[in-house]
């Protein structure tokens, strides 16, 4: 008997399927053959295909979208990280002051024995946003735990430390700052505690490891998260051997809930630049849940740390002017070693003059070696400061920006504060963008920063709406068509996984996030407030909303 032959083993029927197929066919009802779509049409006649076998689930007018992919995400190690740190983020817990992070840490350490490390985790520039306008300092953490080493990083460019844990990580009065990093000193000499970029190493390197046991932990732990917000595909960024032994693990034993393709971090990190290229492995390499995506590396630093990496000064800090971690001879070699090799390489980029060391290392690269599909991503890049010209070497050189549209919603006005209006000008282009032709998709950076929610910023980039309720370049809002499209079809070819991926359609892997409410149908401010009923993956159902009205799982 042909496989055709035999009843599908799953048919979602009596929905509105949003099939972004390359003309956006709405479609009623689709049917799964194990793994993978096999026809998708009316309600009639995929229900004539079910027979007794067949799992039938009726969607009493749901929405099915293909499940939708975050691309920029720090997930292995966020996840753990969710898992075990002191939460002192502002966005969705009410820690709202120095004087709150302080009764929290004190409440941890009532809890450990002493001498033992206290790590929490703040949101990136919460100091714009307390009252006392600044972060904790070495002082205010003592204060809070004198018998405790502490660290809390607020964001992944700032990490401040209390005077436990810089004995530790051999900090004091005369200690040098790393290259690629700062040490803050007070009037006196004395480090106050702030450590910036690589000079967050040196507390790092003392703080407890996760194993690749907790690793694996917190990916189930961060997958669930994602599940319940229809991400069905992640593209996170590793930095060591044990998050992709962890991603290697829960495949074999049948376990990850997601599709994972890795960026393989080579510098700044703790697999070496020659690892990847001795291996001779290339972008590409594993299969439908675990892919190396790439390999990624940091020019500048954040712009939550002020060390993002601008022509012009900061305009609430004119004596910061940002850090440059790579210098543009390394970054050519590597590049280049890179495309050769046949890798797709990310670029981190921030500030403009990150920007355009990395659109000058790509276009160096291209040039010497043309190769047709590289796929080659500048990481933030769409965010601000896309002028004519680095559009013009963007769409000459067909390199992927990959935005984040989070930034917006959250930290709008903490970057107004931090980089002024005028740079801001035109930022979170989305639509020009989209215009010229490049398939943009948005990485949203967490879980650490904020959660991983395809659909939040999928709704805000048609909204243009921030997490206060303003309204942020509307001229550059998109239609609910174009954000569906950046979050599945443009995400999977930005994976090089357009043939499997991103739409509804035979021969897919079925992956579906099941909306309460069809995006088309909502205000675009609410789009983002949509619960997700049901998610599929690879054919089975991989999260079920508990009290999704009349949907039997
Ligand atoms: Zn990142």
């Amino acid at each position: 008997m042909s496989i055709a032959a035999l009843s599908p083993d799953l048919v979602l029927t009596n929905a509105t399927v949003l099939t972004v197929d390359a003309t956006d066919t709405e479609a009623e009802a689709v049917a799964v053959w194990g793994t993978r779509i096999g026809a998708v049409g009316s309600a009639r006649d995929i229900d004539a295909l079910a027979d007794g076998r067949t799992k039938k689930i009726d969607l009493k007018g749901r929405c099915v979208l293909p499940g939708l992919t975050d691309p920029h995400v720090h997930f292995a190690d966020g996840g753990a990280a969710m898992m075990s740190r002191v939460d002192c983020r502002d966005f969705y817990s009410n820690v709202r002051s120095i004087q709150q992070i302080a009764e929290k840490i004190t409440e941890q350490a009532s809890k450990q024995p002493p001498g033992t490390w206290i790590v929490a985790h703040g949101s990136p520039m919460q100091n714009f946003r307390m009252p006392e306008k600044r972060f904790p300092d070495r002082r205010d953490l003592d204060a809070a735990a004198p018998d405790h080493p502490v660290a809390i990083n607020f964001g992944a460019h700032i990490t401040i430390a209390n005077t436990k844990a810089l004995e530790l990580a051999g900090i004091d009065a005369a200690a040098p700052a790393p290259a690629g990093g700062a040490i803050e000193f007070d009037g006196n000499g004395e480090p106050t505690g702030k450590l910036v970029e690589r000079a967050q190493f040196l507390v790092r390197s003392v703080v407890p490891k996760y194993s690749y046991e907790q690793m694996k932990e917190g990916v189930l732990f961060a997958a669930e998260r994602c599940l319940a917000r229809g991400i069905t595909n992640i593209h996170d960024i590793v930095t060591n051997d044990a998050s992709i032994r962890a991603y290697q693990e829960l495949v074999d034993e049948g376990t990850l809930p997601i599709r994972v393709s890795i960026l393989i971090r080579v510098i700044e990190a703790a697999i070496r630049k020659e690892s990847l290229l001795n291996l001779g492995i290339k972008t590409g390499f594993g299969n439908d849940w675990l892919r190396i995506g790439g390999v990624k590396m940091s020019i500048d630093g954040g712009i939550t740390g002020h060390v993002a990496k601008f022509y012009e000064p900061y305009v609430d800090d004119p004596c910061h002017e940002g850090l440059i971690r790579i210098e543009q001879d390394e970054l050519d070699e590597t590049v280049e070693a890179y495309h050769r090799a046949g890798h797709r390489v990310c670029i981190h980029a921030i500030g403009d003059v990150a920007m355009d060391m990395a659109l000058l290392s790509l276009e160096k690269a291209l040039k010497a070696h043309p190769r047709e599909d590289h796929r080659h991503r500048v990481e933030h890049l769409g965010n601000w400061l896309v002028n004519d010209a680095r559009m013009d070497v963007i769409t000459r050189n067909r390199i992927l920006p990959v935005p984040n549209i989070p930034f917006m919603h959250f930290i709008w006005e903490s970057l107004l504060d931090c980089i002024g209006e005028k740079r801001l000008e035109n930022s979170f282009n989305i639509r020009d963008m989209l215009k010229a032709g490049l398939q943009i998709t948005s990485g949203s950076d967490g879980p650490a920063y904020w959660p991983l929610d395809s659909l939040r910023d999928l709704g805000t980039a048609v909204s243009r709406r921030t997490w206060t309720g303003k309204t942020v370049g509307a001229d550059q809002a998109v239609s609910v068509r174009d954000a569906i499209r950046m979050f599945t079809v443009n995400a999977a070819y930005n994976a090089f996984e357009e043939k499997i991926k991103g739409s509804i359609e035979p021969g897919k892997l079925a992956d579906f996030a099941v909306l309460a409410e069809n995006p088309y149908a909502v205000a675009p401010e609410k789009i983002k407030d949509i619960p997700v009923d049901m998610t599929v993956v690879n054919g089975k159902i991989a999260f079920f909303r508990d009290g999704a009205d009349g949907l039997e799982a």
